[in-house]
């Protein structure tokens, strides 16, 4: 089966994304995409770039769109960087900030790309175990220089980072590259943005999937030190030039030209939050206070996984993982009122069943 691949191909084991059903109708409560369409300004703009001028090539730098980024968030164009999800920025971040022989370290429950990029090109990494309460211990964080990656609010946990905690890992480890993965910053946490061009060991990546409804048109970016962005930019262009496609670079700039439209979505998924948060806990589980558009709860009489089974059985998809601390934990995106209405009726009925 494996003839021909490469050792490095042998050896790896790819991230596994959430479910995509096709064809079936479902309420898709599994990866963390918006209930509500993206900006009107952004689908006019993606309509308006869809003309003759997509036989030519994009801009590979995507001036206009980092201009924009730049001009929302105080910064410079030189920095801020731009590409294909932010995915793609995290894989590019830990081919431009690390080296092998020195660890990088991230929580043990977190975005479970992280290894998945460390394994891909090579490098040693390190796994520091959370708080029993699940949030992150900093001491194991600081001194090292192999580089640190932590997610703000955390995923799949939801817990928010305080700025002056992410201030203490900076100057902890002032001989690291610290990545901060802000793609739910915008339910509720506050964004370490503000401190670009006071630390320059800091990249803060975001995303279009998440708050910008934006998960089909791949738009993430990263804020940082001009240095640290010309190190993105000189592995980028060891790689594509062209990442970011005329349709998705029209489409970015389109989303940043209604940033009301993005708060008022934000705030509908936060009360939406909000009151499922309460409804679940009335009915037993535990759970989390989350910053991001997803809560992370568990019952302490009912499996997860059979809740799991039980709501795909009744068209609803949430997200469990079956590891180490996690696997008595269902992931819940937050959908709108009334797939959140659907979900609490069925996750009731479940529950009478199970106790
Ligand atoms: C969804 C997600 C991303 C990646 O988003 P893109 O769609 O690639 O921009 C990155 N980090 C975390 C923690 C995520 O949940």
């Amino acid at each position: 089966m494996r003839e021909f691949w490469s050792q490095r191909a042998r050896g790896l084991t790819p991230y596994v994304p959430g479910e995509q059903p096709r064809g079936e109708r479902l309420i898709k409560l599994n990866t963390n995409e918006s209930p509500y369409p993206p900006a009107p300004a952004a689908l006019e703009a993606i309509r308006a770039a869809a003309d003759g001028d997509l036989r030519l090539y994009p801009d590979p730098e995507c001036t206009a769109l980092r201009e924009a980024l730049a001009q929302a968030y105080g910064l410079k164009k030189e920095q801020v960087f731009a590409g294909n999800g932010s995915d793609e920025v995290l894989a590019l971040c830990f081919q431009a900030f690390f080296d092998p022989g020195r660890e990088i370290l991230f929580a043990e429950v977190t975005y479970s790309f992280y290894p998945v990029f460390a394994q891909l090109y090579g490098l040693d990494y390190r796994e520091v175990p959370l708080n029993d309460d699940f949030t992150l211990p900093l001491e194991p964080f600081l001194g090292g220089s192999g580089g640190i990656v932590v997610a703000n609010p955390n995923a799949p946990t939801g817990l928010p980072l305080p700025l002056e905690q992410i201030r203490a890992l900076l100057e902890g480890s002032p001989q690291a590259v610290v990545v901060v993965d802000e793609a739910y910053v915008d339910f509720g946490a506050r964004s370490a943005s503000e401190l670009v061009g006071q630390y320059p060991n800091l990249v803060v990546t975001q995303t279009m999937s998440k708050s910008r409804a934006l998960a089909g048109l791949r738009v993430g970016y990263a804020l940082a030190d001009e240095n640290l962005i010309a190190a993105l930019q000189c592995v980028k262009n060891s790689f594509n030039s062209y990442p970011l496609d005329r349709l998705a670079q029209a489409g970015a700039l389109g989303a940043l030209s209604q940033p009301e439209y993005l708060r008022q979505t934000a705030e509908k998924v936060t009360a939406t939050r909000q009151r499922t948060a309460e409804r679940l806990r009335e009915m037993g589980f535990q759970v989390g206070n989350s910053a991001a558009n997803f809560l992370f709860v568990t019952h302490p009489a009912v499996e997860a996984k059979a809740l799991l089974d039980g709501l795909r059985a009744r068209g609803i998809l949430v997200r469990w993982w079956d590891r180490p601390r996690i696997s008595s934990y269902l992931r819940i995106s937050i959908g709108t009122d009334e797939e959140m209405d659907t979900l609490c009726a069925a996750v009731k009925e479940l529950c009478s069943h199970e106790v």
